[in-house]
């Protein structure tokens, strides 16, 4: 079943059994509050106008304002964007921070687009849903390939149509547009933090382990690069078109350049080209997809031989899957804690621009470190406790901080 929203439905129906939580508000959990279905018309460079497709799902405000990213992609849809909702939801009451779900999409593939149209078609996005999001309302951030400058796009483009100034509406902005330091490091480095936790909580050594990422994207590379600086051995790499592989290990920072310099990964030096299917496949210690959904799923779940998962992409892995691995004792860390690093700093990011405050990169990472940390440790008890996957204990606490906020609302 690839079916993203599918999948987080059926994910909350097996948490409400183990939680024995109430039907109908399981039922209301299972929808978003709201889906707002647009239609951008955008002036392109050449004089034509394009139409665009695009979505913010708003799961659900229990515990605060809707939060999440927005994401650019030809493969956005409707599932899509109300799972990821969802699994907002989830993740900010894991992190413990003061916001409930949302998520947001544009299907476009922006590599076809020149920087003017894809200003245009931000500030048209913001424009079509200017009524629905604010500081105290729903907050969007960057997700897959969207940037800070965007973000600045953005939040101008709100201030023009609302008149209000704050910058709090968005976060992962530029620094010098009210932006947190270490928000662009944060969901990497914060799921190198989770890695450290559970290499201490399940006594590994940790001399030598070696690990395969799939995404070289924003989250991949700041994960391959903390995990490098740790001492880790990054053995595999890849972005959309495929990856590479070297026994002794690869410099994230050289495979960066490299990538920005030629356009692909493959034919770095000393490095042999595979597959991401290969990739995933690998017998590693720790295996990072850091991309999009369903990679792990009924088809090749059988197949994976690392013996930890850290889900840094959002969705990963299916519910098919996840039972697989479980029965195989492969450990994930599910997305909603892996890789909630994100949005920990955007909500630093948010208070910092409300109080009017500056913190120090150390500050903010010392912070995230504490937080995220913390979660970790309660998700990993509370699986001995049900003796559940980490997916179905991190479900338990979080699902159960927003029922109990849900409850205490007057309906
Ligand atoms: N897009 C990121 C996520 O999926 C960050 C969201 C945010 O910062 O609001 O968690």
């Amino acid at each position: 079943m690839n079916d993203p929203y599918l999948n987080a439905q059926s994910q909350l129906r097996s948490v409400a059994k183990l939680i024995k939580a109430d039907e109908e508000i399981i039922n209301k959990l299972s929808i978003p509050d709201k889906l707002l279905t647009l239609s951008l018309p955008v002036r392109m460079d050449n004089g034509s106008i394009r139409t665009f497709i695009a979505y913010r799902s708003q799961h659900n405000n229990s515990r605060g304002p809707y939060k999440g990213g927005i994401r650019y992609h030809h493969l956005v849809n409707e599932a899509e964007v109300k799972a990821l909702s969802m699994w907002m939801s989830w993740k900010c009451a894991i992190a413990d921070i003061p916001y409930g779900g949302g998520k947001g999409g544009i299907i476009v593939d922006p590599r076809e687009l020149s920087a003017a149209e894809l200003e245009r078609l931000s500030r048209a996005y913001v424009r079509a849903i200017a009524h629905d999001i604010g500081p105290d309302l729903d907050v969007p951030a960057p997700d897959v390939n969207t940037t800070p400058q965007i973000m600045d796009w953005m939040l101008d483009e709100y201030i023009k149509v609302s008149g209000n100034k704050s910058k709090a509406t968005f976060t992962g902005k530029s620094v010098d547009n009210g932006g947190s330091l270490g928000r662009t490091e944060a969901t990497g480095y914060g799921g190198v933090y989770v890695m450290e936790e559970l290499l201490k909580a399940e006594k590994v050594k940790k001399d030598n382990l070696t690990i395969a990422i799939q995404g070289i994207g924003n989250v991949g590379y700041y994960f391959a690069s903390l995990a490098h600086k740790n001492g880790h051995k990054i053995v595999a790499i890849s972005d959309s078109k495929g990856g590479i592989y070297n026994a002794k290990g690869i410099d994230p920072k050289l495979a960066l350049e490299f990538k920005q310099k030629e356009g692909r990964l493959s034919g770095m030096e000393g490095t042999k080209i595979i597959g991401n299917e290969q990739l995933l496949e690998l017998k590693v210690d720790v295996l990072v997809p850091s991309a999009l959904e369903n990679v792990i799923n009924a088809d090749n779940a059988d197949k994976i031989k690392a013996r930890y998962i850290i889900e840094m992409a959002n969705g990963p892995i299916t519910p098919e899957a996840d039972e697989i691995l479980f029965s195989k004792k492969i450990l994930s860390v599910p997305d909603v804690l892996a890789n909630s690093g994100g949005v920990t700093v955007s909500y630093f990011e948010w208070y910092q621009n409300i109080h009017n405050e500056k913190w120090s990169k150390e500050e903010v990472l010392k912070k995230l470190k504490d937080n995220i940390t913390r979660a970790f440790k309660q998700t990993y008890s509370k699986r001995k406790e049900l003796g559940v996957n980490m997916r179905m204990a991190a479900y338990a606490l979080a699902v159960a901080k927003v029922i109990e906020a849900f409850k205490k609302q007057e309906l």
